[in-house]
């Protein structure tokens, strides 16, 4: 999420909203048992290495653990009967990220985000003007200091050169850290923060940015729930094991997150290399968790799209997108440690929590309105085991390996590869492209 990053970074669905993975056509059903390469996930990266092989001509299959393809790319429209993203919302870096021409021509609605309104609260009243100001200069201030360690290639954990003595560093730090990277600023690596280029412009989609996968990906070869749990790589093939029998392939692209390779969930044999699974370990999952509360019809009298913030000194905040197309939800966002934290104690908590959060800068009155609220549960999905990669202070570089092939044999690709791109979803696709051109010229 957030307000303006380095560059003016900001983290920050109807037709096709129907649209969903299950709908493949015949052929796709298909699926071979001996491909040329072998897919694990079917978030963006598998998808658009599938597309991008079978265009070169060669066979593939995709084993997916879920019922669903998109991996954290989700768009739920039965929670709130409106489309709710639980992973990815904003197409970022608009002018070169490949989901959003797909938008365009396939008559999704985007809106540009980057001139949203930002709501600042003291308790429960607007900032003055001059609290706001004392607010953006604690945030310029904390940009600087993270960029000018990251342009001088020092990789060192931000909380070390954040200036926190200034008033509002607790809010601006919170934006920064948890609720953009997914992680505290004691564990965000000032150079892999600066080694991000995804910048502006944001768009939001108002049908679902997993809608939008999900259509991207219909046509693929996916077998669903069909969790990979072995993979022999030590002969001339590649054998994946799997809970519907085992797929043998010249090659393999494995997208599942480092969460997921960290837990172990896959067992390799012979094991991963040494190096492989450091650069594992140094590329750990931060966590963002979406609360989304719902309100009575119009509920809530503030401007759809703008931003809610509030002024503590805590380390437990949760900031609100608005009334996203004028849905009647407002989206908190809760993240790193403290996101750990509330997604371990459940959704009850979690709603409690924000609900209270809003009450306390909006008045008691807005229980009246309140309908449901929800939590994203991307901290204990087995599937994820965390929104996204974020490489640890002095392990920048790690990423780099991360995205190292093996033996012309093991190839890993996703989010957490995707360089200056990493954590995003086009990112993950660009990935997933890129790996793939680099598997075919490698099977040819
Ligand atoms: C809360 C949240 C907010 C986000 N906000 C944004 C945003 O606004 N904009 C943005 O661009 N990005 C955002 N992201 C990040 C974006 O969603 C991800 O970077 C992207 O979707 C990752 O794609 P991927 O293909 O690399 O991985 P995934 O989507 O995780 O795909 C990997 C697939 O592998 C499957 N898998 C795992 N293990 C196995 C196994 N053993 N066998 C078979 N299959 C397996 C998984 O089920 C999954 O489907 C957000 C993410 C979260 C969680």
């Amino acid at each position: 999420m957030t307000r303006s990053l380095k560059l003016d970074l900001t983290r920050r669905q109807a037709l096709t909203g129907l649209l969903v993975a299950t709908a493949l056509p015949a052929w796709a059903q298909t699926i071979p048992s001996n491909p040329d390469v072998a897919i694990v996930g079917a978030g963006a990266a598998g998808l658009s290495a599938a597309r991008s092989l079978i265009d070169r001509g060669l066979s593939v299959v995709v084993l997916e653990a879920r019922n669903r393809i998109g991996g954290r790319a989700w768009t739920d429209t039965s929670t709130f009967g409106v489309p709710f993203d639980h992973g990815c919302s904003w197409l970022h870096s608009a002018n070169r990220n490949p989901f959003k021409p797909m938008a365009d021509d396939w008559g999704y609605s985007t809106l540009y985000h980057d001139d949203a309104e930002e709501l600042v609260y003291v308790g429960d009243r607007p900032a003055t003007t001059a609290e706001e100001s004392a607010y953006e200069r604690s945030w310029n201030a904390l940009n600087a200091a993270v960029s000018s360690a990251g342009r001088r290639g020092r990789d060192v954990s931000a909380a070390l050169v954040s200036p926190r003595d200034m008033p509002w560093a607790h809010v601006s730090e919170a934006l920064f850290g948890p609720m953009d990277m997914g992680v505290d600023m004691e564990d965000l690596s000032t150079a892999d923060w600066w080694n991000m280029e995804f910048t502006t412009p944001n768009y939001l989609i108002r049908e679902g940015f997993g809608t939008l996968v999900a259509q991207f990906g219909r046509e693929i070869p996916v077998k669903l729930g069909t969790p990979v749990e072995r993979i022999r790589w030590g002969d001339k093939d590649v054998a994946l094991e799997t809970s519907d029998g085992t797929i043998r392939a010249r090659a393999c692209i494995i997208t599942a997150s480092t969460g997921i390779l960290g837990a172990g969930t896959i067992a390799f044999e012979p094991h991963l290399p040494v190096w492989k699974q450091e650069a594992i370990a140094h590329v750990p999952m931060g966590l963002l968790a979406k609360i989304p509360l719902q309100f009575k019809g119009s509920g809530l009298d503030l401007p759809a799209n703008a931003w809610l913030s509030y002024y503590t000194e805590q380390r437990e905040a949760c900031y609100f997108l608005c009334r996203p197309f004028g849905f009647d939800l407002m989206i908190g966002f809760v993240g790193g440690s403290f996101a750990w934290e509330l997604s371990g104690e459940g959704t009850a908590t979690a709603v409690d929590f924000a609900l209270g959060e809003l009450r306390k800068v909006l008045g008691s009155n807005i229980e009246r309105q309140f309908v449901k609220g929800a939590l994203t549960d991307w901290a204990n999905d087995p599937w994820s085991l965390g929104a996204y990669s974020a490489a640890m202070p002095e392990h920048a570089v790690a990423r780099a390996k991360l995205a190292q092939n093996i033996d012309d044999k093991l190839f890993f690709a996703g989010e957490a590869c995707a360089g200056g791109f990493a954590t995003t979803c086009g990112g993950a696709f660009i990935n997933g492209q890129s790996t793939a051109r680099h598997v075919a010229r490698v099977l040819s």
